[in-house]
């Protein structure tokens, strides 16, 4: 089966099961090719729904994942994102297919990631919608602020406050927020000076490591 045939089928199991519903994030995870995110040795497993070893101890999602919290952003295709937790680069992509006019700021605290990051979004398209900063993303990024959207792929102890704050008003946030090791997806939209959260339910991601995250 070809890699195109496996994600095709992997999307129709992620929607079968409920895990998305929105026809434009169905479309933009069926486009995004996940195998030229993973490390060569990985890529016979791109389209298990798992998430996978990209190296520094790091993971890429599981795709369920990358597709509920991206769902949570509710894009309209025009907004400023920024992402915290670059890694391979693949969610900033699947973000970047459903933006036309946007575009996404990635930061990412290791370098070797975000400079393998950079290399995957060159080789499939999206890096002229992708902006990769290195640097620690639990105080956000002021230089560009305020966002429309603000999503983050590794765990918090809590919502980093600089996060909220370069948040613009009628924006969401994304955000796990627990221990290192389980969290609860927390989505929050700003209403003026208020943020009103729900929560969507447990997930695990890896730990934000940082001044506002936990501490290395
Ligand atoms: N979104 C990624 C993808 O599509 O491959 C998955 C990211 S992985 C689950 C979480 C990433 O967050 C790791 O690469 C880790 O190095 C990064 N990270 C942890 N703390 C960070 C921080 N304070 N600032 C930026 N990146 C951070």
């Amino acid at each position: 089966m070809s890699m195109e045939e496996r994600r095709e089928k992997l999307v129709e199991r992620l929607v079968e099961k409920g895990h998305i519903t929105d026809e434009k994030v169905i479309r933009a995870l069926k486009t995004v090719p996940r195998h030229e995110f993973v490390p060569k040795d990985r890529k016979r497993s791109s389209y298990n729904d798992r998430p996978l070893p990209i190296g520094e101890g790091q993971t890429i999602s599981a795709p369920h994942m990358v597709g509920i919290l991206v769902e949570k952003l509710d894009l309209n295709g025009d907004e400023l994102v920024l992402e915290i937790g670059g890694g391979s680069g693949y969610n900033a992509a699947v973000v970047a297919e459903l933006l036309e006019d946007g575009r996404v700021i990635s930061i990412e605290r290791i370098d070797e990631l975000a400079d393998k990051a950079r290399e995957n979004l060159e080789k499939t398209g999206y890096i002229d919608k992708v902006s990769l900063v290195v640097g620690d993303g639990s105080k956000g990024y002021g230089e560009e602020a305020p966002y429309d959207r603000i999503f983050l792929t590794a765990g918090a102890p809590a919502l980093p406050k600089p996060l909220v704050e370069q948040l613009k008003d009628g924006g969401i946030i994304v955000a796990p927020v627990g221990d290192m090791r389980s969290q609860i997806l927390v989505v929050g939209k700003k209403r003026g000076n208020e943020l009103i959260q729900e929560e969507w339910g447990r997930c695990a991601f890896v730990p934000l490591i940082g001044k506002h995250g936990f501490k290395q």
